[in-house]
């Protein structure tokens, strides 16, 4: 059922040279059900010669024959989506909707950069001179290393090859090891559309022994990474000395403000869907929820009972609405949040403990009243928590909401075109959903601002971070 998943280095796929694996866990077993293979350094050699071959050919592809490749691997991961959605569920934990919702929506993103791509345009600059032309070229920048999760196994990567690979670049992945077989579907889906072997390469092994190799390696021109804020920073740290173009989609602490005049059954819907959505592993979850004095009961009341309600299990079970976490350190890592506020004076409403002891079951948890100095209102909890705090008047909220260095996605929920906007122009966030969740579209540009990382992922902004400029000023004779 679940497939031992191999690396794809130069058209062809492979055992690591050295003969190693790793085990692949289903979280909400803790079985183990298949193996990975790992990437020795004579394996990242190979895939970093195929992605030079791969870059030189594939950049002369035209733009529109590049797009067709793409729509192919679109198609194809629509027919295969079924499939797909089974083996993340299994080796992920999401309930299976999800799963499948995942791998259409990575046909959409497919799609979409199929089309941008062609209009990767370039300009002309109006000369001083006559008989002088000034050209602006828009060039691919080179071969890319990628870097991705395994919260969203496919929808990380497919954000980052489909960008990369429709501007003509080639590119190394280095998958999630704890979820690389979805991941490997994603690439085969590129792979048997028509992409070249040598565009695409698939490693997983060591994470930071494979990226402490290809970023300072002079073939990579740019790397792309999705992860949490402490490591985004040693990889741009480690890029930036080899003054490699970076991408970085990394932590958030979303605030979400429910203002007096709110929909707040609609808030609660919408924040409680969100915030629980993955087991709340997800970089945009709305986590720290800051709502109104004399809305505050409504809503506190409206989020517990939603919380409560939610069924948690394997994601296999259709009517699970909540899967596990993805691994144990993720389980003791709610815990210690959990102990940490009840020591510092947090009201625990609901949830706070694992479930059972077998796979990484942990309650929906709803926190209200949780003291500043706690770590889960500092530190990104990654995890079903959710926090309510109180406020009386506008200004505490917004200064609330700004105060962490993240600044990844926001929300907020009032009836008032005035407050709307004032949020909009006062929030520092890379996102922000008004009345409704709303992100995360593959035309709609996705980052974060401060801590939470830099460049973009969707919208035509996504296609800056693999295109270099190139001025060509040319005077005839
Ligand atoms: P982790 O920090 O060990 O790993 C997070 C991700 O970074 C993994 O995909 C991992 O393979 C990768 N990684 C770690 N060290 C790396 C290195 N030196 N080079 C290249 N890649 C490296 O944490 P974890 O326990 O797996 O996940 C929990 C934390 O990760 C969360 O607290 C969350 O902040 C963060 N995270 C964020 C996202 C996101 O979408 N922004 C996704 C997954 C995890």
């Amino acid at each position: 059922m679940y497939p031992n998943v191999d690396l794809h280095i130069a058209g062809a796929w492979t055992a690591g040279s050295e003969g190693e694996t790793l085990p692949v866990l289903n979280p909400a077993t803790g079985e183990t059900i298949g193996r990975h293979a790992v990437a020795s350094r004579a394996d990242l050699d190979r895939a970093l010669e195929a992605a030079a071959r791969g870059f030189s050919a594939w950049r002369k592809v035209p733009a529109f024959e590049r797009a067709k490749v793409l729509r192919r691997a679109a198609d194809l991961l629509r027919e295969r989506a079924d499939d797909i959605a089974h083996l993340m569920t299994l080796e992920q934990g999401k309930p299976l909707a999800e799963s499948r919702l995942e791998t259409l929506v990575a046909a959409d993103v497919t799609d979409w950069f199929a089309e941008e791509g062609k209009r990767a345009y370039g300009r002309v600059i109006p000369a001083r001179s006559d008989g002088v032309t000034q050209l602006v070229l828009r060039e691919p920048v080179g071969p890319v290393a990628c870097f991705t999760p395994w919260n969203f196994p496919i929808n990380q990567a497919v954000r980052k090859i489909a960008a990369a690979l429709c501007t003509g670049c080639s590119v190394i992945l280095k998958g999630p090891e704890d979820t690389p077989a979805s991941c490997a579907a994603l690439v085969r889906a590129y792979l048997d559309a028509g992409v070249p072997g040598d565009v695409l390469s698939l490693v997983y092994g060591d994470p930071a022994t494979i990226s402490s190799y290809l970023i300072p390696h002079p073939v990579i021109r740019k790397i792309s990474f999705t992860g949490s804020t402490a490591v985004g920073k040693q990889l741009a740290a480690l890029a930036g000395s080899h003054m490699k173009r970076a991408t970085m989609e990394l932590g958030g602490h979303a605030p979400a403000i429910v203002y007096g005049d709110a929909d707040v059954e609609k808030a609660v819907q919408v924040l409680g869907a969100n915030k629980f959505r993955n087991a709340g592993q997800v970089c945009v979850a709305p986590t720290r929820m800051l709502v109104h004095d004399s809305v505050f009961d409504r809503f506190v009341d409206g989020f517990t009972t939603l919380a409560k309600g939610l069924k948690v299990g394997d994601g296999l079970d259709p009517d699970t609405r909540m899967g596990p976490l993805i691994h144990d350190r993720r389980l003791d890592a709610m815990e210690a949040f959990t102990a940490d506020a009840l020591a510092s004076g947090a009201t625990l409403r609901t949830g706070g403990k694992r479930i059972g002891n077998r796979g990484n079951f942990f309650e929906p948890t709803v926190f209200t009243e949780v003291p500043l100095s706690a770590r889960m209102m500092n530190e990104e909890p990654f995890g079903p928590v959710a926090l309510i705090q109180r406020f009386s008047d506008d200004e505490e909220a917004l200064m609330e909401a700004n105060r962490l260095p993240y600044g990844l996605a926001a929300y907020a929920y009032t009836r008032s075109a005035e407050r709307a906007a004032k949020t909009a122009a006062r929030v520092e966030s890379g996102m922000l959903g008004i009345n409704h969740h709303g992100i995360a579209l593959p035309e709609t540009p996705f980052g974060g601002v401060k801590e939470s990382g830099y460049g973009s992922e969707g919208g035509a902004e996504a296609l800056e971070a693999y295109l270099a400029t190139k001025f060509v000023s040319q005077a005839s004779f």
